[in-house]
């Protein structure tokens, strides 16, 4: 197979479908080579009997703020998002609690479990909100700024980043504990927000993440039609401008020559060439076996061998289920309308535990995870069209998970418990109306998507020399390598894994400035304020 490719992308995940449409746009001739039969990566909807199943990302954080969207025009594509006014409801013993996109009825929410707290939310809900706004999400679209550069651009850019470089020196429960709330089960519906993708409540260094996971887990939006509708659209964008994407092409090696990039070989020994080759994979394939070590630095070599896993990965069930949505039995209706239901959770304690269980390889029980209805936000979830179904709903649990287990055996185990802890809360669901069932393990997360190795859904931890500039190594904190034509653009990159597009982005931008090629996206406004702020630099490291 010989191509006239200028441009080969490796992995067609949110990053590297991101990244191909930008420079495709740019004017260069990209492919985007995919291991699987279709594209997606963690944007991965299964259709099941006419069930749309999410069975990895759902939860979209930053939606319509991500630049991508407006510069590939997404929404011509067919990519809109669904914001349920009702975002994350506790249950809390027979009380309950629920966080709202809107603060105001949050905060009133809180003052009905404990009236001394709404002030205590409010305060914190501004804190977060404007440090998201001001520097976290901005700088998401940003390439990553030398650690001391950027602590002494926070400290002298006023009051939120003095804030922020604190924050950098705490763990996520910390930040938390300092608001002092008096009421401990705040405190802790607030630690699991920040949780439940994996972060470890007590990381250190890991407290400048919490505003921004906080306060979005309050603004959260479904992709309309399924999270796979968002790969849709960015492949749509891509070949609309020539680019294309090659599935069932899985990369075994970039092939190097006088210590450039040429191109890569394919599992059936095909060779595509190219000048450039972008890898969205993790470090572990990108350094250690897609290409020879000898032709890198020791330090990079080194980094790749010594990348830390996520400690916890997820363990995801997604039912189709016949008859109506749960009903919280005792509970006010708004906890029906939430988008998330959070069980088992009672006190930060027991936050810790869930995720100390799973870093050690315990079995959940089901007890402790969140639940989901996504039909009732998203008609199209559900098959409600096929005449045997007539009303039916879309159900999907979550928990914190080792990967270390014997998933064959125990997932289905595990989604049934799981779905008899969910009836005890909500019991007109019924195990005889389950039309369709997928447990999906993080073994099961690893094997379709090898990127995310040990179920790290982030490509790798997040822990204090992991993140920004040192994600994956100093020596490609600028997407750039140390080898001639190969950049990376993955989650295991700055701003790191979730469906944020940021890598793919940010690399885009390194990649046509290197190239030559015309730079047609605006700097986004929330980058230029940062800017003027004096949070980032006003040159690109
Ligand atoms: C269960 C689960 C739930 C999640 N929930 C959320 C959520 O609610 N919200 C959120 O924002 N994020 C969520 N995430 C995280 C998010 O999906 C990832 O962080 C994100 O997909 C990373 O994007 P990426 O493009 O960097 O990599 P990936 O999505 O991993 O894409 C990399 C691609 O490379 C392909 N590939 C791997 N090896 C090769 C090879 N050798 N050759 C060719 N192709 C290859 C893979 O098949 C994959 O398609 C979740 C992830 C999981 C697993």
């Amino acid at each position: 197979m010989s191509e006239d490719l200028d441009i080969l992308v490796l992995g067609a995940g949110p990053n590297g479908l991101t990244c191909g449409a930008y420079l495709a746009r740019a004017g260069a001739r990209v492919a985007v080579l995919e291991r699987n039969v279709e594209s997606g990566g963690g944007l991965t909807t299964q259709e099941l009997s006419g069930f749309a199943l999410n069975s990895h990302a759902i939860y979209m954080l930053l939606a319509e703020l991500m630049p991508p969207y407006h510069d590939l025009d997404l929404r011509s594509y067919g990519v809109s998002f669904v914001r349920p006014e009702a975002q994350a409801a506790f249950l809390f013993g027979s009380e309950s609690m629920v966080l709202y996109s809107d603060p105001e009825r949050s905060a009133a929410s809180v003052a009905a479990l404990s009236p001394g707290d709404a002030s205590v939310f409010r305060e914190l809900y501004e804190d977060f909100r404007r440090a998201s706004d001001e520097m976290i999400i901005p700088a998401t679209y940003f390439p990553p700024v030398e650690p001391l550069d950027q602590i002494e651009l926070l400290a002298e850019a006023g009051d939120v980043g003095r804030w922020l470089n604190e924050l950098a020196e705490m763990t996520p429960r910390e930040v938390i504990h300092g608001y002092g709330f008096s009421d401990e089960r705040v405190e802790a519906a607030l630690v699991y927000l920040a949780s439940m993708f994996g972060l470890d409540p007590d990381g250190g260094g890991m407290g400048f993440l919490m505003p921004v996971y906080v306060y979005r887990l309050m603004q959260s939006a479904l992709v309309a039609g399924g999270s796979h509708q968002m790969a849709s659209g960015l492949r749509r964008a891509l070949e609309a401008s020539g680019g294309r994407v090659i599935t069932a092409a899985e990369v075994r090696e970039v092939v190097l020559d006088g210590g450039r990039v040429r191109g890569v070989r394919l599992d059936d020994a095909s060779v595509l060439s190219a000048q450039t080759v972008v890898s969205t994979l993790n470090p572990e394939q990108n350094f250690l076996q897609l290409v020879e070590p000898d032709a890198l630095p020791a330090s990079l070599v080194e980094a790749a061998r010594a990348w830390e896993w996520d400690e916890a990965s997820l363990f995801v069930a997604n039912w189709g289920v016949v008859g109506d949505p749960p009903r919280y039995e005792g509970r006010s209706s708004e906890v029906d309308k939430a988008l998330n239901v959070v069980m088992g959770v009672e006190s930060v304690e027991d936050v810790i535990a869930h995720f100390e269980a799973a870093r050690s390889g315990e079995m959940p029980d089901g007890s402790v995870g969140h639940m989901s209805c996504p039909s009732l936000f998203d008609p199209l979830a559900a098959a409600r069209h096929l005449p045997q179904y007539g009303n039916c709903e879309v159900l999907r649990f979550e928990c914190l998970a080792p990967y270390e287990a014997d998933w064959a055996q125990s997932k289905r185990e595990l989604a049934e418990k799981a779905f008899e802890a969910w009836r005890r809360h909500a019991p007109n669901l019924a195990k005889a109306n389950v039309r369709v069932s997928l447990p999906w393990s993080p073994k099961d997360i690893e094997d379709h998507l090898p990127s995310m190795r040990r179920g790290a859904i982030k490509h790798g931890a997040y822990t204090s020399i992991q993140m920004g500039y040192n994600r994956p190594s100093s020596d490609c904190s600028s997407y750039r390598t140390p080898l001639e034509g190969f950049y990376v653009a993955g989650a295991s990159t700055h701003p790191g894994g979730m469906v944020l597009l940021g890598a793919g982005y940010n690399a885009a931008h390194a990649i046509a400035e290197d190239l030559g090629l015309p730079i047609w996206w605006g700097v986004p406004e929330m980058v230029r304020t940062a800017v003027e702020k004096g949070y980032l630099p006003d040159t690109m490291p």
